[in-house]
């Protein structure tokens, strides 16, 4: 009775299909830790970060089930706009879903029950054990009918509830298929689909340290999210071709108003992303850092002036981004004003793209004979 009304509800909110599962250990997650670890040590502190932990106990001691559920969302154009800044729709659907799921376990909480929302469990591997996805080789949950495009939520509460009869079977269904492995710009995916994260574009954008340069070139003007490994699978193809245009409020990451606020704080900014995106995102660095990379790859040299300023900024990533992205557009006046800067600048890593960006305008003025 408990379950069709969590059931019922849980449609009206958006989630096509709810799962029920026992507290029960997850292996999968620590096994791929290790493996993730040990192909890429790099990226070991970002695990631990993420703070995650299999052991369902040690979120909640009472916990008596798992509900697990996704929100299926649709895709976003890609903008050709240099000006727009780009984000995948995941971000703004998670923070939907979550409030969806939060709001579900009202049914709980108003019997008296204890329930936690998206606590910081494996949750692919939770959908995967509940039979509502297989693991893809882009390392994303999918299921027939909504490929990989939903966000997944799982909710523990301390009510016993009779747990559903899946069979989650095969891990992947992926078979022979290696469409997102060939697409990836970054050669991020191994062959048996393990995502290297230090090679994957979508890991880097959620930093505000320095950017590799190989990763910076293909960025585009993405602010957050990578999706070709998404767009490859031919279990997305449908909603890929249905994708919708950013409305007005979808234009968070205005790429010329980012770079001409930055000196004023971007607060306005920052609560427009928040709103959009959750505040997690709306991080002054970041945003301030990928907006640099993508005037760098828009080919609009009118961006230099404000690049030109961001070379002075405070943070030393957005200073060795800025003197990237102003040898990719600029001339033998930019080259002046880089060699300026770095009289001045005493940090190795920014000399070193300070002094990339200036062989870079001198190569283009002796292979192509001009600035
Ligand atoms: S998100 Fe982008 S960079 Fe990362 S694995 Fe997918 S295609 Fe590659
Ligand atoms: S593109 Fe192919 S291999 Fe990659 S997740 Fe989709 S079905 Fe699997």
């Amino acid at each position: 009775m408990m379950k069709e009304k969590i059931k019922q509800k849980a449609a009206e909110l958006g989630f096509p299909k709810v799962a029920f599962l026992p507290v029960q250990s997850l292996p999968l997650w620590e096994e791929g830790i290790k493996r993730r670890k040990a192909i890429d040590p790099e990226t070991a502190g970002y695990w631990e970060a993420r703070g995650l932990v299999s052991d369902i106990y040690a979120v909640m001691g009472d916990a008596r089930t798992i509900i697990a559920a996704f929100y299926p969302y649709q895709p976003f154009r890609q903008s050709s706009s240099p000006e727009k800044g780009y984000f995948s729709a995941h971000y703004k659907a998670y923070p939907r879903g979550h409030a969806a799921m939060a709001e579900l376990g009202k049914l709980l909480t108003d019997m008296g029950y204890h329930i936690s929302v998206d606590p910081p469990v494996p949750v692919k591997e939770i959908t995967y054990r509940s039979g509502l996805g297989k693991f893809g080789k882009n390392g994303l949950i999918h299921n027939p009918k909504y490929g990989s495009l939903m966000t997944l939520h799982v909710m523990l509460t301390n009510a016993e509830l009779k747990p559903d009869d899946a069979i989650p079977g095969d891990i992947s269904d992926c078979g022979s298929c290696r469409l997102c492995i060939d697409a990836c710009p970054m050669q991020a995916i191994t062959d048996n689909g393990t995502v290297i994260i230090s090679r994957c574009m979508r890991y880097h954008m959620l930093s505000q340290d320095f950017i590799p340069i190989e990763i910076r070139e293909k960025t585009g003007s993405r602010m957050l999210g990578c999706e070709d490994c998404q767009v490859s699978c031919p279990r997305n193809r449908n909603a890929y071709n249905k994708a919708v245009n950013f409305n007005e409020s979808d234009e968070i990451f205005n790429i010329r108003s980012i770079l001409k606020d930055h000196a004023r704080g971007l607060k306005n900014h920052m609560s427009l992303i928040g709103e959009t995106v959750g505040r997690n995102y709306a991080r002054p660095l970041r945003v301030l850092s990928m907006a640099v990379i993508a005037a760098g790859n828009s080919g609009d040299p009118s961006y230099i002036p404000l690049l030109a300023q961001t070379l002075g900024h405070s943070h030393p990533p957005v200073r060795a981004h800025s003197a990237w992205a102003i040898g990719k557009l600029g001339g033998e006046n930019e080259k002046d004003l880089l060699m300026e800067a770095r009289k001045q600048e005493k940090n190795p890593k920014v000399i070193e793209d300070i002094d990339l960006a200036i062989s870079r305008i001198e190569s283009r003025k002796t292979y192509y004979g001009k600035s």
